[in-house]
């Protein structure tokens, strides 16, 4: 009798689905997840929240949660090229999505490095970019983000600071989480129609906001804002040159182009250091203001930043 009633006990909790676990590698792409997915998604990130993706080590807990995720979503940045393999092998049975796929990627900025030309390196890093599935394995792991002193041009891993470009993302996650869990199809498209409405309306109002200055250019020390200056026909300088930063006399040429082009404020980011930054910002008696591209409450955020940036541009 006590064996029955603790069946029936039981039986509703085996039968209720559990929410697929999925795993992003940064905040804002578990945010994309979380919005398509709803209630029957558990969607979590590897870089966990103040961490810098360039340098992150996930912890054994992370990895062993693996075992449980039925979706990996990569972007390319740098510690998925030391970690893709073990993550992969962690789970083999687990999906893994690169949230770039079909984007046009671009390519870091100002590389004026001379011992290397920009030929078949280059070529060869963008067919990794584009990457087709069965061939994202174990060669475009290790040469994505491009080793600078190989002589491949980097490519840009930060495209979900353009929200035109995740509006194709959560196409992409809507059609992944269909895929695996068919019965909740439905509830992933009218999730993911009413996020890119959101979308959308985010885009129109930064526009609003940014075309009309007369500025430009924006200089910030890491460059995690060029998919978004693209898309508001900005221009981004970045005082990290190839994830290095520069030395006395690159920064010199820095200060002095941020006095010609009148720049006032220099952005940096919560993961990174900020001394250089300052270092700029004193020499053209401008200011060191605080954007964060790896915000959970992606929406919100890109709406703050896009009224810093205006903040920053008025003349
Ligand atoms: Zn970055």
């Amino acid at each position: 009798m006590q064996k029955f009633l603790l069946l029936l006990l039981l039986l509703p909790s085996l039968s209720a689905a559990e929410p697929l676990r999925v795993f992003a590698s940064v905040l804002p792409i578990q945010t994309f997840v979380a919005k398509v997915g709803g209630e029957h998604v558990d969607a979590r990130a590897m870089v966990r929240p103040g961490f810098n993706p360039h340098t992150y080590d996930p912890t054994p807990q992370q990895i062993a949660t693996l075992s449980g995720a039925v979706l990996y979503v990569r972007t390319g940045v740098p510690f998925e090229a030391a970690w893709m393999e073990r993550i992969r092998s962690a789970n083999p049975a687990m999906q893994v999505m690169d949230a770039r796929e079909g984007i046009e990627l671009r390519e870091m900025e100002a590389h004026d490095h001379e011992e290397h030309g920009h030929g078949e390196h280059g070529h060869e890093a963008h067919a990794d970019g584009h990457g087709h599935k069965d061939e994202l394995h174990h060669e475009s792991d290790n040469d994505y983000h491009a080793h600078a002193g190989e002589g491949a041009l980097e490519q840009d891993p930060h495209v979900w600071t353009n929200p035109v470009l995740v509006t194709h993302m959560v196409g992409r996650i809507r059609d992944e989480l269909s895929k695996l869990a068919p019965d909740h199809a439905t509830d992933f498209t009218r999730n993911h129609d009413t996020f890119v409405a959101e979308l959308n309306a985010l885009d129109t109002e930064l526009h609003t906001l940014l075309d009309p200055l007369p500025n430009r250019k924006f200089m910030v020390f890491h460059p995690a804002w060029g998919y978004f200056a693209d898309s508001y026909g900005l221009t981004q300088v970045s005082i990290e040159h190839e994830g290095k930063e520069p030395g006395a006399h690159g920064l010199a040429a820095l200060i002095d182009q941020a006095k010609q082009e009148k720049i006032k404020v220099v952005f940096v980011q919560p993961q990174f250091d900020k001394r250089q930054a300052r270092q700029v910002a004193q020499a053209i008696g401008g200011g060191v203001v605080s954007v964060d591209p790896l915000a959970a409450d992606y929406v919100d955020n890109l709406r703050r930043v896009g009224h810093q940036f205006a903040q920053a541009l008025k003349p």
